[in-house]
Parts: C-alpha cells; structure tokens; sequence
C-alpha cells in the first residue's frame, strides 16, 4: 500500500495560508488530538479519578505507546518505553551504556551533536568522577576517532543545524569491533525516515516525540534498550515506576523486567493522549515512501533556493544517503532573514551562529509548499526585504 499524503495532510490542523516548515522542530496538530485529549481529561481523569490508572489503562500507556514507536524504529516489540524528556533520557542510557563497560571511561561523540546531550555527558562524568570525560570530534572524524579506550559512543543521527546524517549502522559495527557500546539518539531520526534500531546494532536509542512524531510541545522521550542488555543494566534514576513492584512500596529498588525499568515516575497521561492522536495518523503511513517523497521535495526546495538566491549558501550534503530531513542554509544575517519570512507566513527556524533550517515533512508539506516557501524566500533576497531592525529583535526562542 502506497502512502496518501494528500490524507495525511486532511489529519492536521494547519492554519489558514501558513506554510510550515518547522515540523522537525515542532510537529503541527493532529485533528483528532483536542478531542483525545478532551476526553482524557473529562472521560477519564473527570469521570473515573484516580481509577483511571487501572481502568483506562494509563498506568500501562508508557509500554503500550513505546510499542507503537517501535514500529516506526525498527525496534522489537515490549523495548520502548515513553517517558519524561529527551535530555533525561540520555542521561539514563548514557549511565546504563557506561555501567556495561566498566573498565572504559571515555564518551565518545561530535562537535555537532545537540547541546543538551553534551550537556548531560558532562554533568554525569562529572559526577562520576575517576576520569571519566567527554571526548568530541568533528563529526566526520567519529569513526575514526573509535578506539579501544572509548566505553560509549554518542551520536545524535542527524545534525540538527547541518541536517547531515550519520552512518549509524558503520558507527555501531565498528563501536561493537573495538568493544564499546552505541547510543543512537534520533532526535531527527523517529519520524522522518525508516530505522532499524535492531538490525543496525543500537544499544541504546533515544529519542523525543514533538517533533516528527506530532505528540506536541512536552510530548514524552522514548528510550530503546537492546534485549540482551534489558535485564543487565542498573538504571541511575531508579524511580518507582522503575521498580519491580511499584505498589508493594518496598524500600528497596530492585528493577521491572527489561525495559520498563527505564520509567522513573508518573506518566504525562494527557501529553500521551495527544501522542496517542498523533500515532493513528502514523499507522497509515509507510516510511519507505515517506523517506522517497521527503528526498524528492528536498531536491526541490535547493534546486528553487540555490536557482533565486545566490547568497544562501547550502549546508546540508546533497548526497542522499547523508542527509536527513530538514534542509538548512547559511547567511549571515540568516536571522533576520527567517524572521522575514515568518512575517510571511513562511515558518522555519534559526539556529545560531548563522543557520536558516527548513523542515521537510511529507506528512502535510507538498510541492505547492515548497514552491511558495522559494517563491516568498526569493522575493526576501531580492528586495532585501529582510534587512530592518523590526526583524533583528532576538527573541528568546529562535
Ligand atoms: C530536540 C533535542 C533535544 C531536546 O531535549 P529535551 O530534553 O526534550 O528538551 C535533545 N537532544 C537532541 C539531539 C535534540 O534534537
């Protein structure tokens, strides 16, 4: 079955004359989510109380969804959980992925890698202690830079200013050769492209669902945890929805069965609710096509920009098999410029110190979109439109 695109879009409240290119940063509204969410609230949190947890399933929403994700990585069944946010799930892999390696002390990853990932590595090397550090290279040099001193390589797969892709599968072969373990984290990764997080050799893999996936702004993490290290690793947030028998309330932690003890504390219910509306519409697409359409309408939206404003200078590779799915451009005054077309109705984002970031996301972003977004993006360039201080006021999130 070929995927419909043009039903996708009918599933997502998009507002009148906006084109949105900003889906990898934040996915627009599923239709059916207010009223999944309305009756979250009103049906089960208003009407069943504190009975909800057993009788409309939240306490078992986590697995349950974490399974629906599963699909869409290439992951086995019963080894996705959903919970609390990306940063704290790197975290957790992180310190699981280390633990498995006693003997090593060095987190491997790239100058290009999210902020908040190196962020986390250096919070928990730091805490550590005994030498443990965080070592990065520049992302073409991580292969190379895997030796045997390394215990974890951390990778966020797409560069979220670059759009460049990593070889995960190359990096995870090469990981296991030397004896180190491999995070994945698939930021921007889950929802734009097929994945095979089992096939492929992850250890671990992370991942954030407001972004392709639509579950809305705080959407929960996922986390995958390979099967043969499930039951091995010693979670460091050893919350009690980790723990084996929650309700016995023993004050001892001894961890769930495999991945569920990866679940620290209380579920967002309402958030995985939404998530939940964001997931029916998934289930009717196949990544295949997906990855086919977005590919084409990236080709697209360079050869409209590079054609009409020579300024712009691309940053993402060409080369199909290294690029994810947003297409960025550099300029120096690539905020203001962003800023213009927002006033547009043109959305994308920025990303400091000079990155203009287009998502492409077939779900609901067709040739008509990419066509204007080039046509309002040229007529910026051209007029220099851009260049007034109304559009170089930086606000606090670019
Ligand atoms: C978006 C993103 C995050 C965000 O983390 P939160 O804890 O959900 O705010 C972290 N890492 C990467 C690679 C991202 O792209």
């Amino acid at each position: 079955m070929t995927t419909d695109f043009t039903a996708t879009k009918r599933q997502f409240h998009l507002p009148e004359g906006l084109i949105y290119l900003d889906g990898n940063s934040l996915g627009p509204l599923p239709k059916t989510a207010a009223a999944r969410v309305a009756q979250a609230i009103t049906g089960e949190w208003g009407e069943l109380l504190i009975r909800g947890w057993n009788k409309a399933g939240w306490m078992d929403q986590p697995s349950k969804v974490g399974d629906r994700v599963a699909r869409l990585i290439g992951a086995e069944a019963g080894h996705v959980v959903m919970g609390d946010t990306l940063s704290i799930k790197v975290y957790q892999a992180l310190a699981s992925a280390l633990q498995l390696a006693p003997k090593r002390r060095v987190i491997l990853s790239d100058t290009g890698n999210f902020p908040s990932d190196l962020y986390m590595a250096q919070g928990l090397a730091q805490t550590l202690g005994a030498d443990y550090r965080l070592k990065t290279v520049a992302p073409e040099e991580v292969l190379g830079a895997i030796d045997d001193t390394v215990a974890v390589v951390m990778i966020t797969e797409v560069d979220y200013r670059s759009g460049r892709r990593h070889d995960m599968a190359a990096l995870s072969a090469r990981a296991h050769e030397v004896g180190a373990l491999i995070i994945w984290d698939l930021a921007h990764s889950a929802g734009a492209f097929p994945l095979q997080v089992a096939k492929d050799g992850a250890d671990f893999a992370v991942g954030c669902s407001y972004k392709y996936l639509n579950s809305g702004p705080g959407g929960p993490a996922f986390i995958y945890v390979a099967p043969r290290h499930a039951n091995l690793v010693q979670p460091a947030l050893s919350g009690w929805l980790g723990h084996d028998a929650p309700f016995a309330f023993d004050p001892d932690y001894r961890p769930a069965p495999g991945v569920e003890r990866m679940r620290v504390g209380t579920p967002p219910v309402l958030q995985l609710a939404a998530l939940e509306a964001a997931l029916d519409i998934w289930d009717s697409v196949d990544l295949h096509d997906l990855r086919a359409a977005c590919l084409s309408l990236g080709d697209r939206f360079i050869a409209g920009v590079e054609a009409t404003c020579p300024t712009l200078r691309l940053v993402t590779p060409r080369a199909h098999d290294q690029r994810g799915s947003q297409i960025s451009f550099a300029h120096p005054e690539g905020y203001a410029i962003m800023q213009a077309l927002i006033a547009q109705g043109v959305i994308g984002d920025f990303r400091a110190p000079d990155i203009l970031r287009f998502g492409i996301t077939p779900l609901f972003i067709g040739a008509v979109e990419i066509d204007g977004a080039v046509a309002a993006l040229s007529q910026i360039m051209t007029s220099g439109s851009w260049d007034r201080p109304e559009f170089k006021a930086r606000a606090k999130v670019t």
